[in-house]
């Protein structure tokens, strides 16, 4: 196999820093502007990728996609091969996200990407980084005594989901602590016993007092403490590490895949459909799309935390709906609250957010393409410019609002839906009731996915949103066939799926429940409880590390 491969360097969306290393950010996580990493430049897809590429495995893909943003000299191509490797071999599906059909007629298909361990579609990113932090410090501790040996914390707030793929990608891995902060008793049943029950030694779960912005707030604050910094070297996994994004390229180019074998048409350019909340599931889209991947359109699905809505329809990007009819419209549709000045309590709590972390990433590749400045360098200066000031206004105002131009810019590649948590619900049920394309039901049997029972599709409420936006703009684009990416298995969500199913004759949860799920709750766990202090957090933390790092003499 012939590679391509790069030599490519990052920057920060601020303008702060440059000439960075895959390495770097990928440590990092965070630039010290406040920026996001992003590459320096967006690679095409090489030459006859469409014919070379079209039977590769999802792995073999992987490699390629990689190769074209890390520096073979930073990564031999046997040591990515091997990470790559490793990373998928979690999976139970064989083909790690598969593509099923929903309705052929309306060419709606359903990606799932929640074949990883933790059932989430957060695995193909978690897997992938878990193994990399390893990579990078086996190498930094080679021949290092143990007391000299570099070793990372990773801390981080979870209202579910993260904190488990995180986890899973983490538990057992060298020189990497991991601390998973969760508001006691506010994750659901299911989630807490996935994240408590894993008991190896570098994996620490906290039970906060307090609620999830509590355990956010503990996090930031020990992270901007130098103390903490100087003895703990901290490091972040949540979607603002490049490494994640990274990851997420690799379903989009496989999904095309599989659909253009499937239907036999070459020149395919379907719509990506795409439940969203930070962000970094369809900016992974989005880089897909700039090197070069066909895509009629992204869509941008929210749930009733719309911000991202109403800047596709305004152009301003604002914590608060104060701006225009539409938007407005938008959140009165069907009786939530106007106004929220919050988060709002949803159905599809992984998508529950005030504002969206890596839009900055997407705001900075805009600013560079609308540029009238030639000189490259100059260019890249003008966009860190922009992005930092709308950032700023963001925290001071709460809002900013971009030019035409940059929405104009912004809407040729993306639309938005916004559902809400009823159309949900609907939904969920609506796609129950309709068998399935008889193809597809000896397929993906309930046995392995647990997401069919007799012939009938169980979404979660997440990729529910997405399927509700997918119906949407079947009717804006007829004939366009639609991937609808579903981000987690329905026995997740047991809450939402109950809410919409229980009086279907036959359906009983039990139907969904994965062989991994029965009985978790009863499993040893093991949790420290703390106080929403992040002062105390921290003591803990530094004592527990020191407990870990003394065990391993
Ligand atoms: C995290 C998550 C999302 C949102 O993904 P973003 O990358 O934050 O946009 C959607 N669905 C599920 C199930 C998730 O866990």
């Amino acid at each position: 196999m012939t590679s391509h491969s790069a030599s490519q360097r990052y920057l920060s969306t601020r303008g702060g820093s440059y000439d960075l290393s895959f390495e770097d950010v990928v440590l990092k996580g965070l630039a010290s502007d406040g920026g996001l990493f992003i590459p320096e430049e967006v690679p095409s897809l090489p030459e006859g990728w469409q014919s070379k590429w079209r039977d590769f495995s999802f792995q073999e893909l992987a490699f390629e996609i990689f190769s074209l943003y890390i520096s073979r000299d930073e990564i031999p191509e046997a040591d990515l091969k091997d990470i790559i490797q490793r990373s998928y071999s979690t999976f139970r599906a064989e083909n790690i996200t598969p593509i099923i059909t929903l309705d052929e007629e309306k060419k709606l298909h359903l990606l799932e990407l929640f074949h990883g361990p933790t059932f989430a579609f957060k695995d193909v990113a978690l897997q992938f980084v878990g193994n990399l932090f390893e990579y990078f410090l086996i190498r930094r501790n080679k021949g290092k005594k143990v007391a000299s040996r570099e070793h990372l914390t990773v801390i981080g707030a979870t209202s579910g989901d993260t904190g488990s793929a995180a986890i899973y990608g983490l538990r057992g891995k060298k020189d990497v602590s991991v601390f998973i902060m969760h508001p006691k008793g506010k994750v659901s049943p299911i989630q807490e016993a996935q994240m408590t029950t894993v008991l190896d030694a570098n994996v620490h779960n906290l039970a906060v007092d307090g609620t999830f912005d509590d355990c956010q707030d503990i996090v930031k604050a020990l992270f901007a403490d130098a103390e903490t910094n100087k003895t703990l070297k901290l490091a972040a996994v949540n979607s603002i590490n490049w490494a994640r994004i990274l990851a997420q390229i690799t379903y989009y180019v496989h999904s095309y895949f599989s659909l253009v074998r499937q239907t036999g048409i070459s020149d395919l350019k379907p719509r990506f459909v795409v439940p969203t909340g930070n962000f970094g599931d369809i900016l992974a889209g989005y880089f897909a799309t700039q090197m070069g991947l066909p895509a009629d359109k992204l869509v941008v699905a929210t749930n009733e935390n719309d911000i991202l809505h109403r800047f596709w329809r305004s152009g301003y990007y604002e914590k608060k709906a104060v701006h225009g009819r539409e938007a407005e419209g938008g959140i009165e549709e069907d009786g939530a609250k106007a106004h929220v000045s919050g988060v709002k309590e949803t159905l599809a709590p992984a998508m529950d957010i005030l504002v969206s972390s890596n839009f900055e990433r997407l705001l900075w590749y805009l600013a560079f393409q609308t540029s009238k400045i030639e000189e490259t360098n100059h260019r890249r200066m003008e966009a860190g410019e922009k992005v930092k000031n709308w950032l700023e206004e963001l925290k001071k105002e709460g809002g900013f609002c971009v030019s035409s131009e940059i929405l104009d810019a912004a809407k040729e590649i993306f639309v938005s839906e916004r559902v809400s948590d009823k159309q949900t619900l609907e939904t969920i049920k609506d796609i129950y009731c309709c068998d399935l394309p008889s193809h597809e039901q000896s397929k993906n049997t309930a046995a392995t996915t647990g997401t069919q029972h007799d012939g009938h599709y169980i979404l979660d409420p997440h990729s529910a949103i997405g399927v509700a936006a997918s119906l949407r703009s079947v009717q804006a684009a007829p004939g366009v066939h639609h991937i609808s990416l579903a981000t987690a298995h329905p026995a997740k969500f047991a809450n939402a799926v109950e809410l919409s199913l229980k009086d279907q004759p036959g359906f009983s949860f039990e139907t969904v429940l994965p062989e991994q799920f029965t009985g978790l709750e009863k499993k040893e766990k093991r949790v420290t409880d703390c106080k929403a202090d992040w002062k105390a957090v921290g003591e803990l933390v530094t004592k527990q590390v020191e407990q870990e790092i003394k065990a391993q003499h």
